[in-house]
C-alpha cells in the first residue's frame, strides 16, 4: 500500500509539455525529497498530485484521509490573526469552537510559535514566523500526508536550519508521509528518507536515491558528505543547478 501513487502523468500548459510519463510512489511514514532545477515542473507535479490541478495524462491515487500543503511564500490571511489562520481548515471542516482552539494550541506548540503572537496579524510577524504560522496550519488538521514547496527558499541558513528541525521533528511525531520539495540537497538529504531527481525537462523521473540512516538522526558531517558525494560522484545530480535562474546561498 502507498500514501500516494502517480502513475503515467502527463502535463501540458498552453499545448507546451512539461510534464510527461512521471511514475512516483510514496509509502505511508515515507519523506520524499523531489528535486530538480528550476522550470522543470516540480511545482506543477505537487498540484497535480494535490489535486489542485488536473493532469491531462495518468493517474493520481491518493491514499490517506487528510493533507496539508506548505508553500514558498506563507499565503496567510492578512486580516486573521495567526491564530485564526492556523485553525481555519478546521473551520472549513466545521470542527467546533473550543476543538478548534484546542487543536489549534496544539498545532501552534509543534511550530514553537508563542502565545503572544498567536494574536498577532501576519504583518506584525516576521518571516520565520509566518512561516512557523503555515506550517501549524498545515498540521492542524493531522494530515497523512503533506506537500512542502520549497518552503524555506526565503528563509536565512539559520533559521533554514531551525525550520527543517521542526519539519524532522513534526514527521517523527506524527509520522505522516511528504513529498518535500527543494532545490537545496542539503536540505534534502536533512529530511528525507529517499531522494527521487524530475528529469530536467519534467520528462519523467530521472532516478531515485535512499538516503541513508533516518531524517534528524543524521549527523552534519553524513550530510555534507553525502550531498558532495551526490554533486561529485553522481550522474543523477548532474543536471541539478544547471538552469536555476533564482540565487541559492
Ligand atoms: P518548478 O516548480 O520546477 O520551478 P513549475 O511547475 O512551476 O516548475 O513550472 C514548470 C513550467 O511550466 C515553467 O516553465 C513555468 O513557467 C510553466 N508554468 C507553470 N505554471 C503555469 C501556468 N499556470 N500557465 C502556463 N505556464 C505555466
Ligand atoms: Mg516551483
Amino acid at each position: 500500500m502507498s500514501a500516494l501513487k502517480l502513475s503515467g502523468i502527463g502535463h501540458a500548459y498552453l499545448g507546451r509539455t512539461v510534464l510527461d510519463a512521471i511514475d512516483l510512489e510514496i509509502a505511508p511514514g515515507e519523506i520524499v525529497a523531489l528535486v530538480g532545477p528550476s522550470g522543470c515542473g516540480k511545482s506543477t507535479l505537487a498540484h497535480i498530485a494535490a489535486g489542485i490541478v488536473d493532469p491531462q495524462r495518468g493517474q493520481v491515487a491518493r491514499c490517506y484521509a487528510r493533507h496539508g500543503m506548505v508553500f514558498q511564500e506563507p499565503r496567510l490571511m492578512p486580516w486573521a490573526t495567526a491564530a485564526d489562520n492556523i485553525a481555519y481548515p478546521l473551520r472549513l471542516s466545521g470542527a467546533r469552537r473550543a476543538e478548534r482552539r484546542e487543536r489549534m494550541h496544539a498545532a501552534a506548540a509543534k511550530v514553537a510559535l508563542a502565545r503572544d503572537d498567536l494574536g498577532k496579524f501576519p504583518v506584525e510577524l516576521s518571516g520565520g514566523m509566518r512561516q512557523r504560522a503555515a506550517i501549524a496550519r498545515a498540521l492542524v488538521v493531522e494530515p497523512e500526508f503533506v506537500f512542502f514547496d520549497e518552503p524555506f527558499t526565503a528563509l536565512d541558513q539559520a533559521l533554514k536550519r531551525r525550520m527543517q528541525d521542526l519539519v524532522i521533528d513534526a514527521a517523527a511525531a506524527q509520522s505522516f508521509a511528504a513529498l518535500f520539495i527543494t532545490h537545496d540537497l542539503i536540505e534534502a538529504v536533512r529530511i528525507a528518507h529517499r531522494i527521487t531527481v524530475l528529469d530536467l525537462n519534467g520528462r519523467g523521473i530521472a532516478g531515485d536515491r535512499a538516503l541513508p540512516g533516518i531524517p534528524g538522526a543524521r549527523e552534519d558531517r553524513t550530510v555534507f558528505e553525502t550531498v558532495q558525494h551526490f554533486l561529485h560522484d553522481d550522474p543523477l545530480f548532474g543536471h541539478i543547478n544547471d538552469v536555476d535562474e533564482r540565487k541559492v546561498a
